[in-house]
């Protein structure tokens, strides 16, 4: 896998889970984000004259060579947690910005049944709601058919779990998913290569850093957003943690 150096200006892909109403979470918390501080982070990225951009677009300037001059932003969430639809979807309507989605196939309409440790499972957002916000401009992707660990698996069910959740998604949205995201942030190569040959056009991982530090557009890298980070914590990520940290590509187990 051949891929130009990656091009300036700095270019952030922000990763969500849940955005809604929470207490402050005694753990996991870069797994949730408060409606409220969503809210004036989207209006920190107007102000501060951000590009926010679609998975795609981000491709083309990291890697395609298309020139781009300003900061730019892609806002992307995990899971596809029902709370997307009630809370943070018409948070991002309200500043003309969208955001990639990515769905767990089998789930939809159901809850997150991987977080076994969970007392309660949130729920996840139904087949109807993600047809409804795509016609309202939402970018979806695929999160595999049931969010494995997908350097757990054989090469088969790896397959499976890449090819099957671009197949349904596409029949569910009646048009091509070129989007996939690592349940956990875990793959290897083997499941990197996968998600090319299915035809995806990027994947992203749980390594952090700027956009522009990924190897290649089926290993991005990106910056958790976390409950406790305000506003400027939230501006130092933008700004400043561009550098790179984090495990890449496991090796496979089975
Ligand atoms: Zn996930």
């Amino acid at each position: 896998m051949n891929f130009p150096p990656p091009a300036s200006p700095p270019l952030s892909i922000l990763m969500y889970h849940q955005i809604g109403i929470y207490p402050r979470p005694d753990e996991h918390r870069a797994l949730f984000c408060h409606i409220d501080r969503f809210r004036s982070q989207l209006r920190y990225l107007k102000w501060a004259g951000f590009d926010v951009i679609n998975l795609t677009e981000a491709r083309r300037r990291l890697f395609e060579g298309s020139t781009y001059h300003r900061r730019s932003v892609v806002i992307t969430v995990d899971d596809g947690y029902d709370d997307f639809r009630e809370f943070a979807w018409p948070a991002l309507q309200e500043e003309g910005f969208s955001a990639t989605v990515y769905l767990v196939s089998s789930l939809l309409g159901k809850n997150a049944n991987w977080l076994t440790e969970w007392p309660t499972k949130p729920a996840l957002m139904t087949a109807q709601a993600v047809r409804t916000l795509r016609q309202e401009g939402c970018d979806f992707g695929s999160h595999a058919v049931s969010h494995p660990r997908l350097s757990h698996l054989d090469a088969r069910r790896q397959h499976a779990e890449i090819f099957d959740s671009k197949k349904s998604l596409e029949d569910l949205l009646g048009e091509e998913v070129p989007h996939f995201c690592y349940p956990y942030g875990d793959y290897s190569l083997r499941a990197r290569d996968l998600v090319h040959e299915a035809g995806y056009r990027t994947a992203t991982t749980c390594i952090r850093g700027a956009g522009n530090f990924s190897d290649n557009p089926f290993e991005l890298t990106r910056k958790a957003i976390s409950y406790g980070d305000n506003l400027i914590g939230f501006a130092w990520k933008l700004h400043a943690k561009h550098a790179r940290k984090g495990q890449g590509a496991q090796p496979d187990r089975a």
